[in-house]
């Protein structure tokens, strides 16, 4: 019988070593072959096997160490070509305001504001169901009554030359003006071209500015803005894609003393102050846009704001829907950037599934949302 020992390089406990650091079996068979047998008769032979295996073993856990190192950086790459995802940003908390005075006609508030309540005529009690973001298939929504946000109008209505020899002519349009969306309780408030603020509708009720408009902030979506959110309109008209906002100083001075009076009163996201043009759909054919107010104009620095318009569009984002030629002609520069960031979002989301795919799903969780919303609300009534 033939005994057969293992080859001495076998043996040695280094080789077995670094023959398990190889994964790659055939990288660790050439290891081994370049170690073993070792010719113990021809010395100078062992040491040129010695110095070939010393050479192998170096160039394969080099490559080893090279493909680690690789792998490590890979996910850094991969992150820096996505597109990048919206920040917030970062919302200066509305400072106190407290009403000073109150009479049969007038409020008087802290911060200068004067409101004109001769005017108010009540609809029906506010009452909305607000959705958790970010647990889409969960779409048990919370009822609440407070206001969640501001939505800005214009009136687009007849404008007549902003000077003194006008004065009287101005007066009696906007005199109009009030008698017009009082009667169809059309917003909360309107601003007169004077800087006049009117409540039309009382805080506490709905009105009729939005419709089921749509709108998400960071943890709540909601589907019925007229009744979720409050109404401030403009007595101007704009033009499709203007961004100088055609309003006077004093709109401007009044816009934001009110803004911040009922961010404080109502603790209001300053991301939940919105134009009409961000947030109006159309359910019926599923694109953002049905009216286009405020598109690209509306002076958020100057009510102490954020642009709101570097904000991707929830309602595509988040229910599917798409905006069609007559949107991206009447948006302007500005709305159209929360429509492309939109679209890169989206097509994120997708994660290489087609986004047609992702928009149908979408659109099924906005259907039952927004029925749920509508029950809720007839319910209530
Ligand atoms: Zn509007």
């Amino acid at each position: 019988m033939i005994r057969t020992n293992p080859p001495r390089a076998f043996a040695k406990p280094w080789v077995e070593w670094c023959a398990k650091q190889i994964d790659d079996p055939v990288s660790r068979l050439k290891f081994l072959r370049s170690v073993t047998p070792l010719d113990v008769h021809r010395p100078w032979r062992r040491r040129w096997q010695y110095g070939m295996a010393a050479i192998v073993l170096m160039a394969i856990l080099g490559s080893f160490l090279i493909a680690r190192t690789t792998t490590r950086v890979k996910p850094v790459k991969a992150a820096a070509r996505t597109a990048p995802v919206y920040q917030p940003p970062a919302a200066s908390p509305a400072p106190p305001v407290w009403m000073v005075e109150k009479s049969a006609e007038s409020e008087t508030y802290s911060n200068g504001l004067r409101i004109d309540t001769r005017f108010e005529a009540p609809n029906h009690p506010r009452g909305y169901l607000a959705f958790p973001a970010g647990r889409p298939d969960d779409s048990a929504g919370v009822h609440r009554t407070a206001p969640a946000g501001i939505v800005f109008h214009t009136t687009e209505s007849r404008q007549l030359p902003f000077e003194a020899s006008a004065n009287g002519a101005l007066k009696e349009v906007g005199e109009g003006l009030i008698g017009f969306v009082c009667r169809r309780h059309a917003y909360h408030y309107l601003i007169d071209r004077f800087g006049r603020v009117y409540r039309i509708v009382p805080e506490s009720d709905a009105a009729d500015h939005a419709g089921y408009s749509v709108w998400s902030d960071d943890e709540w979506l909601y589907v019925n803005l007229n009744e979720s959110f409050l109404g401030i309109s403009f007595e101007t008209k704009t033009e499709p894609g203007q961004e100088d906002p055609a309003v006077t100083p004093a709109q401007i001075r009044s816009a934001a003393m009110l803004t911040e009076m009922l961010r404080r009163r109502y603790i209001i996201p300053a991301g939940n102050c919105v134009t009409h043009a961000q947030v109006s759909v159309n359910p019926d054919n599923m694109r953002v846009g049905y009216h286009t107010d405020w598109a690209s104009s509306f002076p958020f620095a100057q009510l102490g704001l954020p642009d709101n318009y570097a904000r991707p569009l929830p309602a595509m984002v988040t229910f599917g829907f798409e905006y069609d030629e007559t949107f991206a002609k009447r948006a302007g520069t500005r709305l159209y950037a929360g429509v492309e960031l939109a679209e890169e979002e989206l097509a994120r989301d997708a994660a290489g599934r087609p986004v047609a795919e992702l928009r149908k799903e979408l659109r099924k969780r906005y259907r039952a949302r927004l029925a749920e919303a509508m029950r809720r609300e007839e319910a209530g009534r």
